[in-house]
């Protein structure tokens, strides 16, 4: 009877695997793309991987603890998805080595890679932070998102073509009040994508961001976790609630599939409406 039902459905929407008609999830957009996603086993980086997965790319999850990547692999796998793991702190050379070694290895090559790591590690005016909390932050949120872009491109030039995605936050936008050098960080991605977009488009390599507004995850928590901030917070945001790690997968699905084809250089901003003036 499913499988009845199923004929008459549009091929897209199917998951011939479990025979479930999807929420709306084209489950072939991605089908023979390779990706690899940073920061991948909690948050927004899992729901990016989990979703590029449900669109049928091979995707490589990958964050600093072992048992992190475990346990993100086992509930991915036991959707039927097709993925697999490998520890990479994204601020050690050799882990991004392995990240590389292991998509070609597991999966044969790259289309895709989805840069989401990202620290905060101190809070302040922007002027007012200090040295060693703002090389953490740029070595981190920018130089180590912008030497996996460059590790990427062997890679990406071999499939004569690809995405690249990197993570940035309204606040790279709309600067945050005490979140100075983390802001400054995420703009600095902003100018990376148009440099890298006039650069790769010849080449058939698309670069965008995804600008996130305020998304409830343990980064954010300090946020979205006290009730009484977090009225204040709503009500900065049009649509009055904050956003599902799941759109960010949404979001990112688009933008590394061939109906943004036509997009680069671009910041996709899914913040419920906040404010972003850049
Ligand atoms: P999260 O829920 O706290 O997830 C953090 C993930 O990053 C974990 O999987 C963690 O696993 C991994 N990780 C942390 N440091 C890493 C490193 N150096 N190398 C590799 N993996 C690392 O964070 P999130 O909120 O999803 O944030 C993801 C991205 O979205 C960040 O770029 C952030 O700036 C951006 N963003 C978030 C928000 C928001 O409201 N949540 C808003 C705008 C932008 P391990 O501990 O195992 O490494």
């Amino acid at each position: 009877m499913l499988r009845q039902i199923a004929k008459n459905l549009p091929p897209t929407y199917i998951n011939l695997r479990t025979m479930s008609c999807s929420a709306g999830i084209p489950r072939d957009r991605l089908k023979g793309k390779v990706a690899i996603v940073t920061a991948s086993t909690e948050g927004i980086g899992y729901a990016i991987a989990e979703r590029l997965a449900n669109e049928g790319a091979s995707v490589l999850v990958s964050s600093r603890k072992e048992k992190n990547v475990t346990g993100a692999i086992d509930k991915l796998k036991k959707q039927g998805l097709i993925v697999e793991g490998v520890v990479c702190h994204v601020g050690k050379k050799e882990d991004r080595q392995l990240l590389f070694k292991t998509a070609v290895e597991k999966f044969g090559g790259l289309d895709i890679l989805v840069s989401n790591a990202a620290v905060n590690p101190g809070v302040g005016p922007v002027l007012e932070c200090d040295e060693a909390t703002w090389d953490k932050i740029f070595d981190i949120n920018v130089k180590s998102a912008y030497l996996l872009a460059q590790e990427s491109l062997p890679h990406l030039r071999k499939r004569g073509g690809g995405s690249i995605v990197f993570v940035s936050s309204i606040a790279g936008l709309q600067p945050m009040p005490l979140l100075g050098a983390y802001s400054v960080s995420k703009t600095t991605l902003l100018g990376l994508i148009k440099a890298a977009s006039i650069d790769l488009g010849p080449e058939n390599i698309r670069v965008n961001c995804l600008a996130p507004g305020i998304v409830p995850t343990n980064f954010s928590s300090a946020l979205t976790s006290d009730k009484t901030a977090n009225e204040a917070i709503l009500n900065t945001i049009p649509l009055r609630r904050f956003g599902k790690a799941e759109e960010m997968g949404a979001t990112v699905a688009f933008l590394v599939s061939d109906d943004a084809g036509y997009i680069t250089g671009e910041t996709i901003v899914a913040a419920g409406g906040m404010p972003s003036r850049l």
